[in-house]
C-alpha cells in the first residue's frame, strides 16, 4: 500500500489491496482474479464492489474534489475519518444497522467495509412503489439511539467533549450544509436551480417572505451552535439501503454534533417529498392512494418509534450529566424527570419540523436535487408537484412552534395533495 494519496481503479485495486488480510480473507482467491466493479452514485466518492471466490466487500475512497462538479470544487480527503469514526460509533449504539468496517487507510482516504446485498437504495424502492418492512421503526429507533447515546444524556462528559472536538474537524462538510441548505434556497445563489419558468413565482414568494428567512437561520444556528448528539448528517433516502424486510444505513461522511432533530428532520422531509412525487411515478389511482397513505404512515411510525425508544432510554440509560436521577427520580420527582423529558421532545419535534421543511426547499431549488422529482422529465407535471412540497416545507417551518403532533403533519400533507 501507497502511503501517499492516490486514487485507485478498478486495474490498479487488486494488486494494491491485495496484501491486506482483512480484504483477502473476506473477498478470497488470488487477488488477480477478483472482479471490481467502481458503483459510486453518489455526488462525492469513489466506491468499488470487489467480489472473489469466498465473498465481495465494499471499499469507498474519498476523492480530494466533489465529484459531481470535478476538481474545481476541492473537498478534503479527510472526509473519510469523519465517515469511519461516525460508522464505528453508530454500530455501537445501534448494532447492525451500518456496514461493518474491516479496514480503514487516512492517508489513501479509504474504508473497506461490508458489502450490503441484496440491499438496494431506498428511493429507488419507494420510487417504484415497493414496500419496506419495519422501514419507520428502525428508521426512528436509529435517529433515537444515536440522539440518545451520543450526547450528554448518556455519554461520558470526558468523552462526549473528545468527540464534539474530534467531528468539529469536519469544516467543510459542514461548509457545505450551512450554505447549500441553509442558505442558497433562499435567494439566487449561483448553484441554484430549479424547474423554470413554471415555479419562477413561488420561488419569488418564498425569497420575499422574511418570516421565512428568519426562521431558516434560526434553524441554521442551531445546526452550527448546539453540539448535542452526532449526527449522521446526510440521512436522505439514497443513505438507506434496502431488501423488503431489512433496513441499513451507509454514508455519514457529513457526520457532526449538532441538535437531535436533525437527523429525523431531514428524513421525514424526504419522506413527504415522495409522498408528492407519486403521482408521477404510480399511474393507477388507488394504488398510489394506498401507496401514499404507506409512506405517511411510516413517517408517522418513524416518530412514534424515535419517542417509544427515546423514553426507553430515558428510563433506563440516564447517565450522563444531563437531568440526572439524583435530581429527579432519587428525590422522589419522577414526575419532574417525565415532563422535562416531554418537554425535551416536543422541542425535538418543533426542531424536526424546521429541518424536514428546509431540507424539502434545498432538493427543489438548490444544487443537490433528489430523483423523485427530477426523473419528471414533462415539467409541467413537475413542477406543480414541486410547488406542493415547496409550500408544505414552508408551513412546517413557519408553524413548527404550534404544530404538536405527527397526525396534524400528516394532514397538512394530504391537504396538498
Ligand atoms: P457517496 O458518499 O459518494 O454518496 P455512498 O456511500 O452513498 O457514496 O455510496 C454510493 C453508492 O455505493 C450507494 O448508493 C450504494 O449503491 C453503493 N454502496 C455504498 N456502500 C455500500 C455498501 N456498504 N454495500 C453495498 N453498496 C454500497
Ligand atoms: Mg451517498
Ligand atoms: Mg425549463
Ligand atoms: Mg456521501
Amino acid at each position: 500500500m501507497l502511503s501517499e494519496y492516490e486514487p485507485l481503479s478498478p486495474e490498479t485495486l487488486p494488486h494494491r489491496l491485495g496484501g491486506l488480510p482483512a480484504v483477502a480473507e473476506a473477498v478470497g482467491g488470488p487477488p488477480e482474479a477478483w472482479r471490481v466493479a467502481e458503483v459510486g452514485d453518489g455526488n462525492l466518492n469513489l466506491v468499488f464492489i470487489v467480489e472473489g471466490s469466498s465473498g465481495s466487500v465494499i471499499v469507498k475512497q474519498a476523492l480530494p474534489y466533489v465529484r459531481l462538479v470535478g476538481d474545481s470544487w476541492p473537498l478534503p480527503l479527510k472526509r473519510a475519518f469523519f465517515e469511519y469514526n461516525a460508522l464505528i460509533r453508530q454500530e455501537a449504539v445501534d448494532p447492525g444497522i451500518v456496514p461493518k468496517v474491516a479496514y480503514f487507510d487516512e492517508d489513501q482516504a479509504l474504508i473497506v467495509m461490508e458489502r450490503l446485498s441484496p440491499h438496494i437504495i431506498l428511493r429507488g424502492q419507494t420510487m417504484a412503489g415497493r414496500k419496506v418492512e419495519e422501514l419507520g421503526r428502525v428508521m426512528g429507533r436509529f435517529c433515537a439511539r444515536t440522539a440518545f447515546r451520543c450526547s450528554d444524556l448518556s455519554m461520558d462528559a470526558g468523552q462526549k467533549k473528545a468527540d464534539v472536538a474530534l467531528f468539529s474537524g469536519n469544516v467543510e462538510l459542514c461548509d457545505i450544509t450551512e450554505n447549500l441548505v441553509f442558505t442558497d434556497p433562499y435567494f439566487d445563489a449561483e448553484m441554484n436551480r430549479h424547474t423554470a419558468p413554471q415555479l419562477d413565482g413561488v420561488v419569488d414568494e418564498l425569497r420575499a417572505d422574511k418570516a421565512l428567512k428568519i426562521e431558516a437561520q434560526h434553524m441554521k444556528r442551531a445546526f452550527t451552535a448546539r453540539a448535542e448528539t452526532l449526527c449522521h448528517g446526510d440521512l436522505h433516502a439514497g443513505s438507506i439501503m434496502v431488501t423488503g424486510d431489512s433496513v441499513r444505513i451507509i454514508d455519514p461522511e457529513f457526520a457532526f454534533y449538532g441538535p437531535m432533530g436533525f437527523d429525523i428532520g431531514m428524513l421525514i422531509g424526504n419522506y413527504l417529498m415522495a409522498y408528492h412525487s407519486m403521482s408521477a411515478h404510480i399511474p393507477d389511482a388507488e394504488e398510489r392512494a394506498a401507496y401514499q397513505e404507506w409512506l405517511l404512515e411510516v413517517t408517522r411510525e418513524t416518530w412514534v418509534s424515535f419517542t417509544d425508544e427515546f423514553r426507553r432510554l430515558w428510563a433506563t440509560e440516564r447517565t450522563g450529566i444531563l437531568y440526572p436521577v439524583t435530581l429527579y427520580e432519587d428525590q422522589g420527582h419522577a414526575d419532574a424527570a417525565e415532563a422535562a423529558r416531554d418537554e425535551l421532545l416536543a422541542e425535538i419535534f418543533a426542531d424536526l419540523l424546521g429541518f424536514a421543511g428546509i431540507e424539502m426547499h434545498r432538493r427543489i431549488l438548490g444544487l443537490a436535487h433528489v430523483a423523485e422529482f427530477d426523473s419528471i422529465e414533462n415539467e409541467d407535471l413537475r413542477a406543480p408537484l414541486e410547488e406542493r412540497s415547496l409550500r408544505l416545507g414552508r408551513d412546517l417551518v413557519l408553524r413548527r412552534r404550534q404544530i404538536t403532533d405527527i397526525d396534524t403533519v400528516l394532514a397538512m400533507a394530504r391537504e396538498r395533495e
